[in-house]
């Protein structure tokens, strides 16, 4: 589901009015369905019901502690990859003790608080990692609790910048090594042994990927539990959103085109790969980002000119490329409605930012209802990977972020103003 339907010709946000939102607050603008979150969390528990599990959410998705804080409240684990997103999850109210810590550059001070904290593992990316936990745990003398990371060389067949799980890729560890790395793990006198990990990828839209992934280390959880007595498998996130509506008739959150031409749901990824769990008898560790939060926010930008020339029409907008990257950096598709019904018929638009890129671009080519200054937009499914890669960029101030419940809209970041820009800098005292 997602929480974002036109009532009279605007556009709400559970019963929020977006257009009056965005008078009072201003824009650019996060805004976040808190019911969307929730609904996406429980019905990923649900088709994962019949395996013991954990779903840790992949907190670089989108680390407002507001938005942390309502899966929190649902007993969530947490995917951090580094300590700053680990205190962000004690701001929130998350159980350390359910937080995996994944990332190929940890340093010391952050393993060594992760162990002061009592996370439930580290996703262990290097062998060179793996002696640096051992040493830190026993100047602290504990022993730190290990997943490794393993490599399983599968093509998730997505874009080249979220594809994690190929042998080039720099993350985890190939699988021809993974045997030898957790035998020098047991031999290690600060470190415990407690699950394997992979992660393929992001914004994967076949199962066919998981799956396979899935057989291919079968043999070797199997192998582990055996040697190691491991108490979990952690499969990853990665599952794909729908950003593109037009594409998927009768719009669902989640989905893939299949060989058969249908689309894969929630549940029928989960039947591709609970049956091949459910036999191995052990805790099952998801990390989903993208797909919790992506499709439960929007960016909310006003219109500040049209500029018309010889080949172009531009509509340019108050968010730019600092404020929402992902098409620059991943030539990603977001769709853009009016916030306000417009009547006419579509004509073609390039909906750009104020920023001195020529890559701060929303949309190319897009046909729109005709335009006007001050019209408000609404750039859809902004929620993962929007306000956490935001930047100030051209001493653009960072956008505010509110949270809506029901008719509730709460700020869980207020907009950024000048001072913001220039704080911790200072003029050279000499
Ligand atoms: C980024 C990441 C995730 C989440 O990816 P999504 O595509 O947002 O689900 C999960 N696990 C690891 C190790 C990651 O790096």
């Amino acid at each position: 589901m997602h929480s974002f339907e036109y009532r009279n010709g605007t556009l709400f946000c559970e019963d929020v009015d977006l257009a009056q939102l965005a008078q009072e607050v201003g824009t650019p603008t996060y805004v976040y369905s808190a019911a969307t979150v929730l609904d996406h969390y429980r019905r990923l528990d649900a088709a994962l019901a019949e395996v013991p599990h954990l779903i840790c959410y992949a907190v670089k998705a989108n680390s407002n502690i507001g938005l942390l804080s309502l899966l929190a409240g649902e007993h969530a684990g947490f995917d951090i990859v580094s300590g700053g997103e680990l205190f962000r999850v004690r701001k929130a109210g998350g159980n350390p003790a359910q937080c995996t810590f994944a990332g190929v550059g940890k340093t010391e001070g952050e393993i060594a608080e992760a162990l002061r904290q009592g996370i439930l593992a580290f996703n262990v990316e290097s062998e060179a990692e793996l002696a640096r936990i051992n040493a830190v745990a026993a100047t602290l003398g504990v022993r730190a609790p290990i997943s490794v990371r393993v490599n399983p060389d599968v093509d998730a067949h997505t874009h080249k910048y979220v594809s994690t799980g190929k042998s080039e890729n720099k993350f985890g560890i190939a699988f021809d090594r993974v045997l030898a790395v957790y035998a020098a793990a047991a031999q290690m006198s600060h470190i415990a042994i407690r699950g394997v990990q992979m992660h393929i990828g992001s914004q994967i839209t076949q199962a066919g990927p998981f799956a396979e992934a899935v057989d291919k280390m079968l043999p070797l959880v199997n192998a582990l539990k055996e040697l190691y007595g491991i108490a979990y498998f952690s499969i990853g996130g990665g599952m794909g959103i729908i950003y593109d509506t037009s594409l998927a008739s009768g719009a669902s959150d989640w989905w893939e085109t299949n060989a058969s031409g249908g689309r894969l749901t929630l549940e029928t990824y989960a039947a591709a790969v609970v049956p091949k769990l459910k036999p191995l008898g052990i805790k099952i560790v998801v990390e989903p980002g993208r797909f919790l939060v992506g499709n439960a926010g929007v960016l909310l930008t006003r219109l500040q000119y049209i500029k018309t020339t010889a080949a172009k029409k531009f509509a340019i907008v108050d968010a730019g490329m600092n404020d929402l990257i992902r098409p620059a950096l991943y030539q990603s598709f977001h769709e853009i409605v009016p916030v306000v019904e417009r009547p006419g018929s579509p004509e073609k638009v390039d909906v750009v930012g104020p920023v001195c890129e020529s890559g701060d671009f929303f949309a190319q080519d897009r046909a729109l209802p005709p335009l006007a200054e001050g019209d408000l937009l609404a750039v859809m499914s902004a929620g993962a990977y929007g306000a956490t890669m935001s930047s100030n960029y051209n001493s653009r101030a960072l956008p505010a972020e509110i949270l809506v419940s029901g008719d509730r809209a709460a700020t869980i970041r207020a907009r950024q103003g000048p001072e913001d820009l220039v704080r911790g800098e200072s003029l050279p005292q000499w």
